[in-house]
């Protein structure tokens, strides 16, 4: 582990002061929420920012607000809060859910859900505010459509329609908790009057080098009876869309298998829930 290089810290306490420091160090300067991901990097040395802008004191970035047609989650809301489990693990603690998707990680286990739900995450700035549907913000590993001056203030999460359901999964290491996915997998599948498929998505990780969406699969759903078969079939042209690597958690192939295991698996939760509430 080398040493972390000297940096400049601050510790604003609104957007607008955030925005303006970052702005004044063009480039070099680094946002820090939770800093699970970016204290590791610079441990590492594989990211070396010369100032650090921690966002800890900005109260309006906290907050899980309900409104009419779905819920705004402020960028700094611990992992931890955003779950149900009672078994909080420290990382969770710490890990925000604006930092899970600065980080933009394919193995991320927010994208995915968001990126179904179609999430839509608000940028602040120097030039004022905009709306980035999740999915439009990862370029690659790592790297997003954020200017280096933009702070990610808040996720909006849609409520779902009428007759949906969505669905979740991943294989981390054994014995769970908040562990890099091998896999992951997540659905949401809309239903119409009559039963069939209104609307289809699927979004997969660690199976490419962002969060990827399958769309072939979806669109084979699109218009169907959601029959065991077709299902299925959505599962094996969704693992065809991925181009996962092998690493040291796992081998490319073992990867592929997993995506077609998780995509049927989500696809049949998000139909057993949408049938559960609203019987088709
Ligand atoms: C042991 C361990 C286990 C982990 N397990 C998982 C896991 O199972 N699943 C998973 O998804 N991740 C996992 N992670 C990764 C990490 O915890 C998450 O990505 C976390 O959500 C990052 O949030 P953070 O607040 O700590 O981000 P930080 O480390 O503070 O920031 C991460 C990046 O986002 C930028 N950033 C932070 N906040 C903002 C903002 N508001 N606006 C713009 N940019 C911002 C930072 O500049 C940095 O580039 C793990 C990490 C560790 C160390």
């Amino acid at each position: 582990v080398k040493r972390i290089r000297r940096f400049a810290y601050h510790e604003p306490a609104s957007v607008r002061e955030a925005v303006e420091i970052l702005a004044a160090e063009g480039g070099s300067a680094r946002p820090l929420a939770g800093g699970t991901d970016l204290l590791v990097d610079m441990k590492l040395g594989k990211t070396r920012p010369s100032v650090v802008v921690n966002l800890k004191r900005i109260t309006d970035l906290e907050g899980i607000d309900r409104c009419n047609s779905g819920t705004r989650i402020g960028s700094l809301v611990r992992v931890s809060a955003l779950e149900a489990s009672p078994v909080v693990r420290p990382v969770r603690n710490l890990a925000t859910i604006g930092g899970n998707l600065g980080r933009a990680s394919p193995a991320s286990d927010l994208a995915p859900p968001l990126i179904v739900h179609r999430a839509v995450v608000t940028l602040e700035g120097r030039e004022g505010e905009r709306e980035v549907p999740v999915e439009d913000l990862f370029t690659g590993p790592g790297t997003t459509t954020l200017e280096p001056t933009e702070v990610i203030t808040s996720i909006f999460v849609p409520d779902l329609p009428e007759r949906a359901g969505a669905a979740h999964r991943k294989l981390g290491k054994r014995g769970g908790g908040w562990d890099i996915a091998l896999a992951g997998a997540s659905a949401v599948l809309v239903f119409d009057q009559r039963g069939r498929v209104a609307d289809a998505r699927i979004a997969l990780a660690s199976l490419g080098p962002t969060v990827l969406r399958a769309r072939e699969a979806e669109d084979t759903l699109r218009g169907a009876l959601p029959t065991e078969d077709l299902l299925a079939e959505a599962a094996r042209l969704a693992a065809e869309a991925t181009r996962p690597i092998t690493d040291v958690r796992a081998s490319a192939g073992y990867r592929k298998t997993l995506a077609a295991v998780l995509s049927r698996r989500v696809l049949i939760e998000a139909l057993d829930q949408a049938r559960g509430r609203y019987p088709t």
